[in-house]
């Protein structure tokens, strides 16, 4: 069982940020309104997740640090077929098998909260301990029962960086929950909660890039696109100010790449990119799925429809007067 679950996370588990994203995906999941992620040494040797969603019941604790589709493997070799349709329910038991993880949780009915700790998959401690409404992660040590993957983990800037990319990408796709991302010990990123896109994209890059947006709301052959591109005063020499979200979830695509930047041909400098942050919302039949679910980058079934689509909203917006 430890051996699968070992394997297993290293499907899952990756680097600091595979962690923290499963976590604070776990917390919006439950409702929480209020994420707090505090990392030290690129989240290596510490992670903190508080939130104040609904926290789990001491009598599911246990439970939920139980890989859920045990039956599903049943050898080494099953992994790579598992892993096309995407690991849910697994993402705790991964987590727990390669750190050192405490939990501690509360749900409003109980009176007491549960205190809870597993180190590389086993066991140490479930306790009564007076706590807050919701849950938090401590997570320690990524990682230190398996030398051979701790080797590839970049430096910690490197991997605090992906840390701070992934939460701009949460915080882009969920205007409604306040995030605080603390590094260490200094604030990074503070997100208000108000649910307004516009106000995240502040608090993320700042007045010059709030104060330069067109919003977009374009519908073509069932495919919704909303959010903000960039006035063409605006610029990167790369590709990094360019944010897609497919229902809800951060994604890459060079074909929506490309369809953007073609639409901006005529507006902006060679070799420059534009700033966008756009919402597609497309029926779940369209998009391919059968990706790694690790990797973003994503396919649609009608390429063709959603390139036009891209094209057409976004350079009409660009050619309207207020320009
Ligand atoms: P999944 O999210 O796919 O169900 P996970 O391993 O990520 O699997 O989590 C297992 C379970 O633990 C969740 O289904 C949920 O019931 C519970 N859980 C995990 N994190 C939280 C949290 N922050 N707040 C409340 N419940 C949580
Ligand atoms: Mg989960």
């Amino acid at each position: 069982q430890i051996t699968i679950d070992k394997i297993a996370a290293g499907e899952v588990i990756e680097r600091p940020a595979s962690i923290v994203k499963e976590l604070v995906e776990n917390a919006i999941d439950a409702g929480a309104s209020l994420v707090t992620i505090e990392i030290k040494d690129g989240g290596i040797s510490f992670i903190r997740i508080t939130d104040n969603g609904s926290g789990i019941e001491r009598a599911d604790v246990r439970n939920a640090f139980l890989r859920h589709s045990t039956s599903k493997i049943q050898n080494v070799e099953d992994l790579a077929y598992i892993s096309s349709l995407g690991f849910r329910g697994e993402a705790l038991s991964s987590i727990a098998a390669v750190t050192q993880t405490e939990l501690i949780t509360k749900t409003k009915e109980e009176m007491n909260g549960t205190r809870y700790v597993i180190e590389g998959g086993q066991e140490k401690l479930l306790e009564d301990t007076g706590a807050p409404n919701g849950t938090t992660f401590l997570i320690r040590q990524l990682f230190y029962n398996v030398p051979a993957r701790r080797k590839f983990l970049k430096t910690p800037m490197t991997e605090a960086g992906h840390i701070q990319d992934l939460l701009m990408h949460l915080a882009l796709s969920h205007p409604e929950v306040c995030f605080q991302f603390i590094n260490n010990g200094q604030e990074k990123l503070r997100t208000s909660g108000n649910g307004k896109l516009k106000d995240v994209i502040y608090q993320i890059y700042g007045r010059d890039v709030a104060a330069n947006l067109l919003d977009i709301d374009f519908e073509k052959g069932g495919i919704h696109i909303t959010g903000y591109l960039g006035k063409p005063v605006i610029t990167r020499g790369n590709r990094n100010f360019e944010n897609f979200f497919v229902n809800g979830r951060y994604v890459k695509s060079s074909m929506i790449s490309k369809s953007v930047e073609d639409a901006y041909k005529d507006f902006v400098m060679q070799h420059k990119f534009p700033f966008v942050v756009l919402h597609f919302h497309v029926n779940g039949e369209e998009v391919d799925v059968n990706v790694h679910p690790t990797k973003m980058e994503l396919r649609f079934q009608k390429q063709q429809e959603v390139y036009s689509a891209v094209f057409e909203g976004v350079h009409r917006k660009l050619l309207e007067p207020e320009l």
